[in-house]
């Protein structure tokens, strides 16, 4: 960000500041807003946090998430809200439709945005851009940003136990995205005081009966694997929604079970919702689901965590992702 001192200047007196990030908000979206939150705090602003729907439960214990404004749940106070903002942070995403309606009323505010976000290409929406895909979350951004603010002498156990969280959500608990700065940024964190153990055990210990249940029902009846592509494929139907009583953020995970077997090096993981279908592309590797998300399925992402849509059936999603692995026979083959 080459005009921080700009933005510096701007926060230089008392602002009323909205945080806002993606739909379906995971634990770097939340990681990284509460963990922002935190910070511009301390400088008598006064900050809210919006997100588009709600936040699974397993992050409810984070210190002021219960103040979190769900655009879903309260669409005129959200609104509200964003018309009062001076300012308004855009965290953990690159384009406005990704934070569904509430992105035309932010778009309609006449006042300067701020994109903190490590996904590739973003929309050129924000006067102030702390983008850089070499980041493992957008939550070791907000550390940066920190540092470049100078406002590394605020950092705190509860700044820093929200962007723990949302780097070990981003990193699978450290198995990729890693880096030597990462570590370095962990290890600063941690002198806070964070009690790692602790967070590792809410965030990742905390499926019920129900969701393990899916698993195996996902694993033993809706897998499909498709060898000469190194390929895997799970698939909910609606009636798998009803039947397991399926709740957002209930599904989350369950693709990266594909990945454990040594040949898999693409998992699709392809949900009938109300009234879109939608797909989740994890990948291995320099294989790069980016662009099959991109390119077919109105989506994007990162090169090994990519996700779309369609507004088709199940059965046309399956059809498309499976005539699309032959483009990428080379680098699919189980031979290479
Ligand atoms: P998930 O598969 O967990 O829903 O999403 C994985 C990643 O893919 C997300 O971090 C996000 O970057 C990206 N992603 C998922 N769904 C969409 C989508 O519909 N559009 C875009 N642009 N990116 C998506
Ligand atoms: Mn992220």
């Amino acid at each position: 960000m080459e005009n921080i001192e700009q933005l510096l200047d701007f926060l230089a007196v008392p602002r009323y500041i909205v945080i806002t990030s993606h739909r379906n908000p995971d634990g770097d979206a939340i990681g990284s807003s509460l963990g922002l939150y935190h910070f511009l705090n301390k400088f008598g602003h006064t900050v809210r946090i919006i997100f588009p729907s709600e936040f699974p439960d397993n992050f409810g214990w984070m210190p002021h998430s219960d103040n979190i404004i769900i655009y879903d749940n309260d669409p005129d106070v959200a609104k509200e809200t964003v018309e009062r903002a001076d300012i308004i942070y855009c965290l953990d995403f690159n384009a406005l439709d990704r934070i569904d309606k509430l992105g035309e009323n932010v778009a309609d505010q006449n006042v300067p945005k701020v994109l903190i976000d490590h996904h590739l290409d973003p929309e050129p929406f924000a006067e102030y851009e702390l983008s850089d895909i070499s980041y493992s979350s957008t939550s070791e951004l907000v550390y940066t940003y920190i540092e470049l603010s100078k406002g590394m002498k605020e950092l705190d156990i509860d700044i820093a136990s929200c962007l723990y969280t949302g780097i070990i959500t981003d990193t699978g608990s450290f198995k990729y995205s890693t880096s030597p700065r990462l570590f370095r940024v962990v290890s600063h964190l941690l002198e806070t005081g964070v009690d790692d153990y602790d967070i590792q055990d809410k965030v990742n210990n905390s499926y019920n009966e129900k969701q393990i249940r899916l698993l195996g029902h996902c694993l033993s009846h809706r897998m499909e694997i498709i060898p000469e592509y190194s390929a895997g494929i799970i698939v909910l139907t609606k009636g798998d929604y009803e039947h397991f009583d399926i709740k957002r953020g209930d599904t989350e995970g369950i693709v990266n079970y594909l990945l454990m077997m040594r040949n898999i090096k693409i998992a699709a993981f392809i949900t009938e919702q109300p009234t879109i279908v939608k797909i989740s592309l994890r990948s291995k590797g320099d294989f790069s689901v980016q662009e099959i998300a991109s390119k077919y399925f109105n989506g994007g992402g990162h090169k090994n965590a990519s996700g779309g849509y369609a507004f088709k059936s199940l059965g046309w999603m399956v059809r498309q992702f499976k005539k699309v692995l032959p483009e990428y026979a080379e680098a699919l083959s189980p031979y290479n």
